[in-house]
């Protein structure tokens, strides 16, 4: 068990159900240390956007407990420990990038100058230079979402919350957007919570996956990933990245055999 004094994401024995009756998570514990890349994977409705909402205070847990740096969720959040992304970018079509990526400096009173600087370092980081005056539709997919992590990571959160991000992304920008997610996260030092339903992905970038199960949602196990840092072209050949890769499969299987009452054969309808 990892120290709770120190932890970025301290959980115990958390519970959400919503007003319609759905528990989305039940008894959840989970404790985050600095600087780890947690992946959140499970079937879809299994409660991986609710627990990442309720870690981001944009949901709030029926009972138990959560500690974000130490703090309440909520005063994490007016502390701006946390820089959010969600699987579509939510950009401001009537900004351009540049002023998309500086809104929260906007927000949090950086002078002009300053704002400049770290947009420019920012947009740099994500291999947008060059596209500071275009408009988010001038983008493509792939390009929309980095700069929606550009924004995100702007303000040097602590914490940074990813939702599906590369969700809908083709299969190639995904691998290199994953490759530039690792080179920002060892770069900034911060702690990733990542919500995906791809496996491979999963076992590629994290330390640590959280297999969750459905019905309510559970965590089911949790796999230490053990691959060299830093990752690369060659972590995939890896023969240890073939384990964990089924390692984390059959885990999912077994949560989901035990939430659907033994009726594991029907998990390749998930993947
Ligand atoms: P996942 O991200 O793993 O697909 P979610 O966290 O979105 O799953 O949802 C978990 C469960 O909670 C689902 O049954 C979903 O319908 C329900 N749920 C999510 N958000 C709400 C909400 N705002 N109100 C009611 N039910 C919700
Ligand atoms: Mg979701």
């Amino acid at each position: 068990m990892r120290g709770r004094g120190d932890s970025v994401v301290s959980i115990q024995t958390l519970t959400k159900s919503f007003s319609t009756g759905v528990t989305a998570l039940q008894d959840i514990d989970l404790e985050i240390a600095p600087g780890e890349f947690i992946s959140l994977i499970g079937p879809s409705g299994c409660g991986k956007s609710t627990l990442l909402r309720v870690i981001g205070d944009l949901v709030e847990p029926t009972s138990g407990t959560l500690r974000v740096n130490g703090k309440t969720a909520h005063q994490a959040r007016v502390d701006h420990d946390y820089g959010i992304v969600f699987q579509d970018a939510v950009l401001y079509d009537w900004r351009t990038v540049q002023r998309n990526v500086s809104l929260p400096l906007e927000l949090l009173g950086w002078d002009r100058a300053k704002r400049k600087e770290r947009v420019r370092e920012m947009l740099e980081l994500v291999e947008l230079t060059g596209f500071e005056s275009s408009r988010p539709w001038q983008l493509s997919g792939g390009m929309q979402q980095r700069v929606s992590i550009a924004r995100a990571l702007s303000f040097d959160p602590a914490l940074l919350l990813m939702d599906e991000p590369f969700g809908a992304l083709d299969e190639m920008t995904r691998e290199r957007l994953n490759m530039e997610l690792l080179r920002i996260w060892e770069k900034s030092g911060s702690t990733v919570v990542f919500v995906t339903h791809s496996i491979p992905e999963a076992v590629f970038l994290s330390t640590r996956v959280v297999v969750m199960s459905a019905r309510p949602g559970r965590i089911a196990a949790t796999i230490d990933v053990d691959l060299r840092q830093p990752r690369g072209g060659e972590t995939r050949e890896d023969a240890r990245f073939f384990e964990l890769v089924t390692e984390v499969r059959e885990a999912l299987a077994a949560g989901h055999g035990e939430a659907a009452g033994g009726r594991s054969s029907s998990v390749e309808e998930l993947f």
